[in-house]
C-alpha cells in the first residue's frame, strides 16, 4: 500500500520502537521505585520528557505525559474552566476544532458555561475575530494550531499574545497535535498556559500523549491516584511508550526543516498535476501546511472514491479519520459547499512519500475520475 494518511497516523520510527521495546525487557523499573531499575527508568521518563520540552522551549517539569492528545485536552480545557468557574465563564473557541476539542467545549456549555465559537472570514482565521469576543468575564480561548482536515494554519502566536495584553487572567489552551515536530512553537515567544500533543501522529505508537502546562499555571484535577505526572494523570507511568515518543520527538524535530521543504515539493507537484484538471478542487489555501492536502473530486463521494483508491493500493482519508463516515463539517465551515464536503479526499504526506507515489496517486484518482458513475 501507498500512505498518504499520515495526518490519521503514522508508522512507528524503528528507533522508537527499539527504545520502546528496550524498556519493556530491559529497563523495565518502575519510575517511582527506590531501587536501581526505578532510578533508570525515572532516568528515561526524563529524558523523553527534556527531548519533548526542547521543541516547545520550555522547562522539561512543564511537559506533561497522558495517554493521547484527547486526554490532555480534556485534562486542560476542562481543568481550566473549573478552576476559573468564580472569576467568569465565558469560553471562545473555534467552528473547526478536533472532536477532542468540540466535545469537551460542549459538555462545559451544557454545564452552564458561555460558549463563543468563532468562524472563520473568508476561510480564515484572524486573531481580530477571536481577541474582539474577549470580555472581563472570559477564562479560557482554545484554539488549534494546524486544521486536521485541510490543513489550515492559525495564528496562535498573535492570538495569545494579543489575548494576554487584553486579560492576562485568560488561560490559552493549543491543540498542537498536527504542528508539533512541524511547526516550532516557543512557549518564551509564544504566551500560550497549554498545548496538547499526541505521539502517533509522529512515529511514535499509539496511546501516548503529553500536555504541555506552563509553570504556575492552576488547573483543577479530574483524576485521583498517585502523584505521578503532577497529580494531574496519576497511574504508573507508560514508559516504553514515553521513551518511543521520546525518540520521536528527537528525530522529527531534528529533521524539522528538511522534512518540510520534501513536503513543500511533494505538494507542488501535487499541485501542478491537478491544475490541468478541472474536475478537482483544491480545499487547502495557501494558508495551510504543506503536508495536508485536502481535495474534492467533483461528483464523486470521498467514501467511494476512497474505496476505489485502496483497490489500487493507495491510503487516504475522507476528511477526519476521528468522524468516520460522518463528516464533521469544518470545509462547509470555512466556506465550502455540503457537496464539495462530501466529496472531499484528504491527502497527507510523511518523508517516506515520494514524487512517484503522488503521480502514481493521481493516476489512480483520474481513473476513478473516468470509471466510477458521479452522484451530483
Ligand atoms: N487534535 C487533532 C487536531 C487531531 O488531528 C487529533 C487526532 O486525529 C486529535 C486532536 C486527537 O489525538 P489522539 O488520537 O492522540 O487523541
Amino acid at each position: 500500500m501507498y500512505y498518504f494518511d499520515n495526518a490519521s497516523t503514522t508508522k512507528v520510527l524503528k528507533q522508537a520502537a527499539d527504545a520502546s521495546l528496550k524498556c519493556m525487557i530491559e529497563t523495565y523499573g518502575n519510575p517511582s521505585s527506590l531501587h536501581k531499575m526505578g532510578v533508570e527508568a525515572e532516568d528515561i521518563l526524563n529524558s523523553s520528557r527534556k527531548l519533548i520540552a526542547n521543541v516547545f522551549n520550555c522547562k522539561y517539569e512543564e511537559i506533561i505525559f497522558t495517554s493521547c492528545a484527547t486526554e490532555s485536552t480534556n485534562i486542560a480545557i476542562l481543568g481550566a474552566a473549573y478552576s476559573k468557574k468564580r472569576t467568569g465563564n465565558r469560553i471562545i473557541t473555534t467552528t473547526i476544532e478536533h472532536a477532542a476539542t468540540a466535545q469537551c467545549i460542549n459538555h462545559l456549555e451544557n454545564n452552564g458555561f458561555e460558549i463563543i465559537r468563532i468562524h472563520p472570514t473568508n476561510g480564515k482565521y484572524y486573531a481580530k475575530d477571536i481577541i474582539d469576543a474577549i470580555d472581563d468575564k472570559t477564562i479560557l480561548i482554545s484554539v488549534m494550531h494546524v486544521n486536521n482536515e485541510n490543513g489550515l494554519i492559525l495564528p496562535i502566536e498573535e492570538i495569545a499574545k494579543e489575548a494576554k495584553r487584553k486579560n492576562s487572567n485568560i488561560l490559552i489552551h493549543v491543540d498542537a497535535v498536527q504542528s508539533f515536530c512541524k511547526i516550532p512553537i516557543n512557549t518564551n515567544k509564544i504566551p500560550i498556559d497549554l498545548a496538547s500533543i499526541s505521539g502517533h501522529k509522529i512515529n511514535a505508537p499509539k496511546g501516548i500523549g503529553a500536555l504541555y502546562m506552563r509553570k504556575g499555571t492552576k488547573i483543577q484535577r479530574h483524576s485521583f491516584g498517585g502523584p505521578q505526572e503532577n497529580n494531574l494523570r496519576p497511574g504508573t507511568e507508560a514508559l516504553p511508550s514515553i521513551a518511543a515518543f521520546g525518540i520521536a520527538t528527537k528525530i522529527n524535530f531534528e529533521n524539522m526543516n528538511e522534512s518540510i521543504e520534501h513536503y513543500k515539493i511533494l505538494k507542488n507537484h501535487l499541485l501542478e498535476r491537478i491544475e490541468n484538471n478541472p474536475e478537482i478542487l483544491l480545499n487547502s489555501s495557501d494558508n495551510c501546511v504543506p503536508y495536508i492536502i485536502n481535495i474534492s473530486i467533483k461528483g464523486i463521494r470521498s467514501e467511494i472514491m476512497l474505496h476505489f483508491l485502496e483497490e489500487k493500493g493507495f491510503c487516504v482519508s475522507s476528511g477526519s479519520a476521528c468522524s468516520k463516515s460522518k463528516k464533521s463539517g469544518v470545509l462547509q465551515s470555512v466556506g465550502y459547499s455540503k457537496q464539495r464536503e462530501d466529496c472531499a479526499i484528504r491527502i497527507s504526506f510523511s518523508r517516506e512519500n515520494t514524487i512517484n507515489q503522488i503521480d502514481l496517486l493521481l493516476d489512480a484518482i483520474e481513473a476513478g475520475q473516468k470509471s466510477l458513475i458521479k452522484a451530483y
